[in-house]
This record gives structure tokens, C-alpha cells and sequence, in this order.
């Protein structure tokens, strides 16, 4: 390619879709990643329906479905039992595709990447060293073969990135006291096709379909929980969890053979002060990162890509001036929404991972709530933010009784025109 427009450094699915996104446009855009192939990492499987009808029209929804992605019509909150405490039905939101769709990450970054447009290349194994700086902006990228210039440079990095921080964009991060262990589990059984998450005195535990027969299935530990342990040791921790929450009974044999193969990884949430510099936009985890439990982190990557798109679009041409106004409206429209996201996504997490009073009485009390559990599920699902107030708020604990309980917003089941598939 000779001189790029947009340089997108990072491959992951904030990167791709952004190179998606921007080379729809006409960009000529080049992609790099320090990765010489994607690392085989269990995170990022799930996509919300908002983020369905994105790339549905990039042509990625189709490809994944040909891969074999499987829907989930629900994402459950569950006792240990197994007994449902909160149901989100998916198929009542107003969406084309109202379900859940999950696949392995690296089917995501592959049908992301097949679905790239002329005008895209994507470059792996190259690190990105920092920005390249002309008179105080960002106009490209350093590498070790040479400065590659641009008009706008995206930053796709993930959670630690480098080009945020050289870009003197502040990132505020909050570990989570706890990890999340996942077991890919092969052979299971027929299971029912949902997002469920179990509420243990142990923590959470998050199973869900995957192509193939498989399951992931990710378990809350301490930090040290699982470090250093020989067979079977590993066997009696599995016997205490599947003790612990009688709804994994159906995966005790498929946990027990794969064990070994298991991947801790630390969680946390941090959000950028700002998502842009001028020459600049942060995307994905660069910018912000939610705990995983409600399955937002690469959906609020997919509609970040999807908001720098459209004012580039209405910005119409590249120019320095052009560019910065745009970032500044890109950064305006999702700031506001990510806050949101991120404070759904942490309550979601407390009130599963933590043993507090109010975060089980919250969980009950929303499942018990017609009219806050579907707004709870139409800001989940991406179509659009249902804020909360702080009535509400008293009425998911059940501090106040709520008259308007029973009343379901007005969005439910509103017809989606032309959609066959429901
Ligand atoms: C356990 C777990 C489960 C999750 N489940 C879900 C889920 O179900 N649904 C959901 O929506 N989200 C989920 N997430 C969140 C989701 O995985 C992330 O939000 C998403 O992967 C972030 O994508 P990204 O492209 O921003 O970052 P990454 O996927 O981290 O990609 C960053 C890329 O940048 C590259 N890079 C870094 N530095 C450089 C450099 N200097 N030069 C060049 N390249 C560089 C890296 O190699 C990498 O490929 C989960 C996260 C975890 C941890």
C-alpha cells in the first residue's frame, strides 16, 4: 500500500472493526498488529444484538453463522440450584437479530478480518513503537522499519496501550479483587442454548454454548486460588465447585477431563479521560474496559468503530482541521454512552461476584421487575441506553414497592419490519 489515510494500530476486534468501519468509507487504511498470529485467549465471545446489526451490514453476522456461531435466546442470572433469579428474554427486544450469538475470538477477529473491504491491509508481527508528531498533533505512527504518516491514527491496543499513553491520554484502571479461571469443555451434552450466570457462595460461575458441542464455563477465583496446584489438588477444587452449584451438575464429567487446560486471567475496568488527541482516536480497550460478566466489551469496541465512521463520513474529507472536529464529536457521542455501559456492566458484576446484601437483593428484585428488568435488557443488548433512576434504583432492591412493576416499556415486541427470521 503506499501512504495510508487511517493507520490502525492493533488487530483485535476494536482494531478490525474500526479498519471495517473507516475502509467502507474509501479510506485506505493499514492495520498493524505486534502479534505475528492472534493469541489464542478465551475472551470476547458473545455479541449483543446491537452490535448484530453492525456488522450484519459489514457482512460478518452471515459469516459467523456459516461457521457454525450459535444463538442464545437468554441471558439468566441463576441460583446455585440453577433456579432462574433474573431472565433476559432477547427474543422481545425490537431488534433483527433479537439473541445473543457466540463464538470463539478468534472466528470473530476471522470473519471481521475476511470482511474487510478493498482498501484494507492488515500487517501482523509489526509493533507499533508510538506515535509520529508534526506540529503538536498526531500525524502517524514509529515502527522499527520507518515512520509510517497519516491523516488519523486509531489506537486499538488493548487495555495497556502504548499509543494512549505516548498520546498523554490518561487511562484510570480499577482491578477486580478476583480472576475469572475458564474451562473450554468438549463433549457436552445437550444444554440449553442461554447466558447463564450462576450467583455461588463462591463467586460467580458463567457457562455458555459454543460451536461444536463445546462449552465455556468461567469460574471466579482468588488471585492465587488455583497458582502452583498438582491433579489433585485441581480435581478437589473442581469436586468444591460442582458441589458448590448444583446447576454445573450436567458439566461434571466434561470439567473433570479438561482441567489441565485452563486459563486464568485478571479482570478489571478502566476508562480514558478522553477519547481523542488531536490526529487521534482511541477504541476498544485503549479507551475503556468493563468486567465481563455482562458481555459488553466488544460490543462497546463494535459501536465505537461504528461512531468514528459516521463523523468521519459527515466530516467528508481528512484534512487536519476536518479530522480534530470529528474526533471531538466522536468523543462527545460515546463518552456519554460508555459511562453508562461501564456503570450497568460493574453493578451487573457486584451483584454476582460480590456475597453484599443489596447486590442479591438487587438481582432478585430487577428479576421480579417486568418494566426495570426489560430496560436493564434493552441497554444490555446495545440498541439503545434505558437509564435508571434513583427510584428505580430503591425500587430494584425492594426498598419501595414499584405500582408501575408489571408495565412493560413500549418497545416490547414492536414488530421488526421485513425480518423473517422471527
Ligand atoms: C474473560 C473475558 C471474557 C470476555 N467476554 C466478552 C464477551 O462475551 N463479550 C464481549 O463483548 N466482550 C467480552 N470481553 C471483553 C473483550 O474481550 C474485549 O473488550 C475486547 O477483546 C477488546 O478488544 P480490543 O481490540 O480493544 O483489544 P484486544 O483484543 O486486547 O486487542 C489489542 C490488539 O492490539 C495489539 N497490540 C498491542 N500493542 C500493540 C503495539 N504496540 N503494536 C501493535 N499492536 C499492538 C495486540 O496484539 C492485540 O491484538 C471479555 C473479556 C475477558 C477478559
Amino acid at each position: 500500500m503506499s501512504a495510508p489515510d487511517v493507520v490502525v494500530c492493533g488487530a483485535g476486534v476494536a482494531g478490525l472493526a474500526a479498519a471495517c468501519a473507516l475502509g467502507r468509507l474509501g479510506q485506505r487504511v493499514l492495520v498493524l498488529d505486534k502479534q505475528p498470529v492472534p493469541a489464542p485467549v478465551a475472551k470476547g465471545e458473545v455479541l449483543q444484538p446491537g452490535s448484530l446489526a453492525i456488522l450484519h451490514d459489514w457482512g460478518v453476522t452471515g459469516r459467523l453463522e456459516a461457521a457454525g456461531a450459535v444463538r442464545l435466546s437468554r441471558l439468566v442470572a441463576r441460583a446455585a440450584d440453577g433456579s432462574p433469579r433474573m431472565v433476559l428474554d432477547y427474543a422481545r427486544l425490537p431488534a433483527a437479530q433479537p439473541w445473543l450469538l457466540a463464538h470463539d475470538y478468534q472466528s470473530i477477529l476471522a470473519a471481521l478480518t475476511d470482511a474487510l473491504p478493498e482498501g484494507v491491509e492488515v500487517r501482523r508481527g509489526v509493533p507499533v513503537r508510538g506515535p509520529l508528531w508534526s506540529d503538536g498533533r498526531v500525524a502517524g505512527v514509529r515502527c522499527d522499519d520507518g515512520d509510517i504518516p497519516a491523516k488519523l491514527v486509531v489506537a486499538a491496543d488493548g487495555v495497556s496501550s502504548r499509543l494512549r499513553t505516548a498520546a498523554g491520554l490518561s487511562a484510570h484502571r480499577q482491578d477486580y479483587p478476583h480472576r475469572l479461571a475458564a474451562f473450554e469443555l468438549h463433549d457436552v451434552a445437550e444444554l440449553e442454548p442461554d447466558f447463564s450466570a450462576y450467583v455461588t457462595e463462591g463467586g460467580l460461575r458463567l457457562r455458555y454454548p459454543l460451536p461444536g458441542r463445546r462449552v465455556r464455563l468461567y469460574v471466579q477465583v482468588a488471585p492465587d486460588e488455583l497458582r502452583g496446584i498438582g491433579p489433585d489438588g485441581l480435581r478437589a477444587w473442581a469436586d468444591r465447585v460442582l458441589d458448590g452449584c448444583a446447576g454445573l451438575a450436567p458439566l461434571a464429567p466434561s470439567l473433570r477431563a479438561g482441567l489441565e487446560h485452563r486459563q486464568v486471567l485478571p479482570v478489571s475496568r478502566s476508562s480514558a479521560r478522553t477519547l481523542v488527541a488531536p490526529g487521534i482516536a482511541l477504541v476498544g480497550e485503549s479507551g475503556h474496559s468493563v468486567h465481563p460478566m455482562a458481555a459488553q466489551g466488544m460490543n462497546s469496541a463494535i459501536a465505537d468503530a461504528h461512531e468514528l465512521a459516521a463523523v468521519v463520513r459527515q466530516g467528508g474529507t481528512l484534512a487536519a482541521a476536518v479530522v480534530d472536529h470529528a474526533l471531538r464529536r466522536y468523543d462527545d457521542a460515546r463518552r456519554r454512552n460508555l459511562a453508562h455501559i461501564g456503570r450497568t456492566s460493574h453493578n451487573a458484576a457486584r451483584m454476582i461476584t460480590t456475597r453484599s446484601w443489596a447486590g442479591r437483593r438487587a438481582l432478585a428484585g430487577t428479576g421480579r421487575n417486568d418494566r426495570i428488568r426489560h430496560e436493564v435488557m434493552h441497554t444490555m443488548s446495545g440498541l439503545g441506553v434505558r437509564r435508571l433512576t434513583p427510584l428505580d434504583r430503591l425500587h430494584q432492591i425492594e426498598l419501595l414497592p414499584d405500582p408501575r412493576a408489571a408495565r412493560l416499556p413500549a418497545w416490547v415486541d414492536r414488530a421488526v419490519p421485513g425480518d423473517p427470521a422471527r
